[in-house]
C-alpha cells in the first residue's frame, strides 16, 4: 500500500486533543507519519497514544484563536522535524443560538477559529510548501458548507468559507505542487454534537436520514483523511469529499 503510506512525512493536525483531529492524528501516525498537534489544552493524550504504539508525535499548545500566536506555532512545529508536509486545518468551535438573538461575540469567536485561523495557518503553512514544491493541506469543512442548518449562523458561514477557501487555494496552489482539499463531516459523535446527541429526539431525527443508519465516530475519519494526505490523491484538487453516511445523497 505504498501509495497510502506516510513514512518521512510530518503532518501538523490542528484540534487534535480529540474527537476528529484525534482521530486523524492517530490514522497518519498508523501510516507513518511523524505528527505534531496543536489545541488550546494540548494534546497529551493523542502523543501518549501514539507513543503507545510506536509512531512519533509532539505537541504544542496554542489557542489558534489568537491570530498573534500563529506565525510562532509553524516556525515551532517547523523546528520540531524540520518540515510540514501535511496541514489539517481541524480545530473549530460551534455556539448555538438562533440567528434573531445570536451574540456578535460568537459570531466573531467561530469566525476567527474556524476561518481566520485556518486561512491564515495555510498561508504560513502554504509559503513553505511552495518553495518546497510539495504539500497536502487538508480542509476540516460540514455538511454546513452546503447547507444552512439550524441556530448556528456562525458556524454556517464559517464552513461554507471553508469551502470557498479550499478552492481559492487550490485554484492558486495545484501548479505548485501543493494539494488542497476538504473533508466535510457527516454527522460525527464528538464533543463537539454533544448536545445533540443528548437530545434524544433531534439525535434520532437526524439519524432518520442517515442512509447509513448510524452517526458516524471519529474514526470514519481516518482514512479519507490519510487518502487526502498520500501520494494516492496527488491528482485531486479543490474537492471537498463529504464523509457522512449518505446525508448529501438524501
Ligand atoms: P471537538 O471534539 O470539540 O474538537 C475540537 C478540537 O478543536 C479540540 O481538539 C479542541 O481542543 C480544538 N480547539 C478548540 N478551540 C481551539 C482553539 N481556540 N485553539 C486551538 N484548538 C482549539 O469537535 P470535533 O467534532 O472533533 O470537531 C473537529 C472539526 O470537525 C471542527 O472543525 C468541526 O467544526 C468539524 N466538524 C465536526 C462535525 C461533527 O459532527 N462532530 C461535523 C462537521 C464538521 P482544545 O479544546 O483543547 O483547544
Amino acid at each position: 500500500m505504498t501509495l497510502f503510506d506516510l513514512t518521512g512525512k510530518t503532518a501538523l493536525v490542528t484540534g487534535a486533543s480529540g474527537g476528529i483531529g484525534q482521530a486523524i492524528a492517530i490514522g497518519f501516525a498508523e501510516a507513518g507519519a511523524n505528527v505534531i498537534g496543536v489545541a488550546s489544552s494540548g494534546c497529551d493524550a493523542t502523543v501518549a497514544a501514539i507513543a503507545a504504539a510506536g509512531g512519533n508525535a509532539k505537541q504544542i499548545k496554542a489557542d489558534l484563536s489568537d491570530e498573534s500566536r500563529l506565525e510562532a506555532v509553524v516556525e515551532e512545529a517547523l523546528g520540531m522535524y524540520g518540515a510540514i508536509d501535511i496541514l489539517v486545518n481541524n480545530a473549530g468551535m460551534i455556539r448555538r443560538t438562533p440567528a434573531a438573538e445570536h451574540a456578535r461575540a460568537d459570531w466573531h469567536a467561530v469566525i476567527a477559529l474556524n476561518l481566520n485561523s485556518l486561512f491564515f495557518l495555510s498561508q504560513l503553512v502554504g509559503r513553505h510548501m511552495i518553495e518546497r514544491g510539495s504539500g497536502k493541506i487538508i480542509n476540516i469543512a460540514s455538511m454546513l458548507s452546503f447547507q444552512g442548518g439550524i441556530n448556528v449562523p456562525g458556524y454556517t458561514a464559517s464552513k461554507h468559507g471553508v469551502a470557498g477557501v479550499t478552492k481559492a487555494l487550490a485554484n492558486e496552489w495545484a501548479g505548485k505542487g501543493v494539494q488542497v482539499n476538504a473533508i466535510a463531516p457527516g454527522y460525527i459523535e464528538t464533543n463537539n454534537t454533544a448536545p445533540i446527541v443528548a437530545d434524544e429526539k433531534r439525535y434520532n431525527s437526524i439519524l432518520e436520514r442517515i442512509p447509513a443508519g448510524r452517526w458516524g465516530s471519529p474514526q470514519d475519519l481516518k482514512g479519507p483523511a490519510v487518502f487526502l494526505a498520500s501520494s494516492a490523491s496527488d491528482y485531486l484538487n479543490g474537492h471537498v469529499l463529504c464523509v457522512d453516511g449518505g446525508w448529501m445523497a438524501r
